[in-house]
């Protein structure tokens, strides 16, 4: 990936009047609101902006769409769609969950298609949300930036000859997370329960928790085989040893906390400590290790 991945930061700079600086201050520069476009099947195109991961399918019966990226990204992304058929061929957009660097363009692009989400993405994006984290605030959302269609536990679109299947993960990344599988082409949208390379954020707050998201990648990786595309929630393009590697990441630096707390350490005696030098490259000037650590710390 060819860019530092600016995770929330828009919304965090928009709403917020008094943000401090942060984990994501050096992103904060970014002048080039365009997407790249990755061919991954003749069907599907992976476009990377500044947010989450935005993947198309495209077809004869139209354009389904998962994420759409931030707000402010939402004219970059009608241009990134135009060699796929235009924003007109738009009929469904999946958000992964709430996130607003996954859901902001639906405020724009909304109009044009049926927004698909688990139950709890509308519940959240339907009043004002919080990640103190990062200081960051999101209004509700209008009524056709909203989910129409949700689900609780699992749904499939049949589109463009392609069988798309949701997935809720309960207790991820949030508490409204879906995974999405295109089952012919074998590729993979995992939303933000996978941040390919560098320690992700798990929102609490909002239900999310590190050790179950833990067992939800567990669950993933024995429904995927060696020739899936990954389409991670940031990062570049993965196979499934990168995501077994992060999964490995996810246990064992959750082991070092645990162990850590069992000793009686208060936060920030552990995050004096530290973990061990294996995971230093997951750092990437993302979420670092001390903020890693108090995720976790908060999962327990
Ligand atoms: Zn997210």
């Amino acid at each position: 990936m060819s860019r530092k991945p600016s995770f929330l930061l828009s919304s965090v700079l928009s709403i917020t009047v008094s943000f401090s600086t942060g984990v994501f201050a050096d992103a904060s520069h970014d002048q080039s609101p365009t997407f790249s476009s990755t061919k991954i099947t003749p069907q599907i195109t992976l476009l990377q902006g500044k947010g989450g991961n935005v993947a198309a399918l495209t077809g004869e019966q139209g354009t389904l769409l998962i994420d759409d990226d931030y707000l402010d990204m939402s004219s970059a992304l009608k241009t990134a769609l135009e060699p796929l058929g235009g924003e007109e061929k738009l009929t469904y957009i999946i958000n992964t969950h709430w996130h607003g660097d996954h859901t902001g363009g639906n405020k724009v692009l909304g109009e044009h298609a049926t927004i698909v989400a688990h139950d709890n993405v509308r519940k959240r994006l339907l009043s004002r949300q919080e990640v103190k984290l990062f200081n960051m605030v999101s209004e509700a959302y209008p009524e056709p930036a909203l989910p129409s269609v949700t689900y609780e536990k699992s749904m499939r679109l049949h589109f463009n000859g392609e069988t798309v299947e949701l997935i809720h993960l309960a207790k991820g990344h949030t508490d409204g997370d879906s995974v999405v599988i295109f089952k012919n082409a074998n590729v993979i949208h995992m939303g933000d329960h996978f941040f390919n390379g560098f320690f992700p954020f798990v929102d609490v707050g909002s239900g999310g928790n590190v050790l179950t998201m833990a067992d939800n990648v567990a669950f993933m990786l024995n429904k995927i085989d060696d020739k899936t595309i990954i389409i991670p929630g940031h990062g570049p393009l993965a196979k499934k040893p990168d995501l077994e590697s992060f999964h490995k990441m996810l246990v064992g630096t959750a082991e070092e906390v645990q162990t850590m707390k069992s000793k009686g350490m208060s936060l920030e005696a552990m995050q004096a400590e530290g973990l061990s030098e294996k995971w230093n490259d997951w750092t990437d000037g993302f979420i670092n290790t001390k903020t890693w650590i108090s995720i976790v710390d908060s999962s327990f």
